[in-house]
């Protein structure tokens, strides 16, 4: 264990951007300077940024510091991706209490790196500070894309086809997954419970994947979608989100929404409604996009996409048609809230 003020400030932000080779040519000039230097050309620029508390978002207990990494910049590339674009740099802060050691903050690195690394991201600067309690992280992300091909929220328009990628729910799962065995293995030293059989609700959780993939299908079958949006908070809330900022209405069907059998068996384990957890579970980074119905057959052929409904007149309000036929608004409840709701 190596304490952090051996190194100091500027040892430390050394030691951690060492060796750190720039991939993109819009990166001029990364870590080592005042400022870092992109130049896109006739390339739009896109710009996200996103805030981690511990205690707020993410929980040391059970979260390793290398997926924490991991996930921190994984969230952000989503964002861009959710705006067609491709993500080429991040900047990292940090602040890090006194309980952290520089082999922890190796291990943060690790998973950030990682993430960077199969992304095709540089890490181009940041910061870090003592903190009084706790692990901050803020991460900034820019990425580019061609100015006619960046999809916003506002564009769906009445009859396209609602899509969304890979499944919902499990990272909501492996989230309930991990609070439970905490609470069971509360004091105990050996904190090794027994995941077999869930591991796929774990990696959802622990080590999210932005779906690149998606954008590069939509790309090579030159499919630009009319409204697109990452599905971080829950399907109910960005489909609430797009259709707000487009003034339409969705009609979602129930038997459509696509959920791993992971996830249905935590969700009868935990005796939880399984659409309730797909509709306002969160944290799936998945894509969630709108394309015109008359490109039903091509959307029909994504890999790893689903076709889950459609967008109507406003007037029709935003609702989910159930197994029987039932038609329920769509609220948004948000990954937090789950508890005391049905859908
Ligand atoms: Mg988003």
């Amino acid at each position: 264990m190596t304490e952090i003020s051996t190194l100091g400030e500027f040892g430390l932000i050394r030691h951690l951007t060492e060796n750190i080779k720039i991939k993109n040519e819009s990166t001029l000039k990364g870590v080592g300077d005042d400022a870092a230097v992109l130049s896109f050309k006739d390339k739009a620029t896109l710009v996200t940024t996103d805030l981690l508390l511990e205690g707020i978002h993410f929980d040391l207990t059970y979260v390793p510091l290398k997926h924490l990494g991991y996930k921190s910049a994984v969230v952000n590339f989503s964002d861009i991706y959710a705006m067609n674009g491709q993500p080429k740099q991040i900047t990292v802060s940090l602040g890090v209490s006194k309980r952290f050691s520089v082999e922890d903050l190796d291990d943060f690195y690790e998973g950030l790196r990682l993430a960077c690394e199969i992304y095709g991201v540089d890490i181009v600067g940041g910061d870090t500070s003592a903190s009084l309690t706790g692990f901050c992280i803020s991460i900034t992300c820019i990425g580019e894309a061609e100015k006619e091909q960046i999809v916003y929220r506002k564009g769906a328009q009445v009859n396209d086809l609602i899509c969304v990628s890979g499944d919902l729910g499990a990272a909501y799962m492996g989230l309930q997954l991990l609070e439970r065995e905490k609470t069971i293995f509360a004091g105990e030293k050996d904190f090794t419970p027994d995941f077999a059989g869930k591991e796929y609700l774990l990696e959802r959780q622990l080590k999210p994947e932005a779906r690149k993939d998606i954008i590069r299908q939509l790309k090579e079958n030159q499919l630009l979608p009319t409204s697109m949006m990452d599905i971080s908070d829950g399907l109910s809330s960005e489909l609430l989100h797009i259709c707000k900022d487009s003034g339409v209405g969705c009609a979602v069907y129930e038997e459509r929404i696509p959920i791993d059998y992971q996830t249905a068996m935590m969700a009868e384990q935990f005796n939880m409604n399984l659409t309730t957890v797909a509709l306002n579970g969160g944290e799936d980074y998945e894509l969630l996009f709108t394309l015109p119905l008359d490109l039903h057959d091509q959307a029909e052929q994504l890999e790893g996409v689903k076709i889950i409904g459609h967008i109507c007149d406003a007037s029709l309000g935003s609702c989910l048609i159930t197994r029987d036929g039932t038609q329920i608004a769509l609220k948004a409840q948000g990954w937090n809230s789950l508890e005391d709701n049905n859908l």
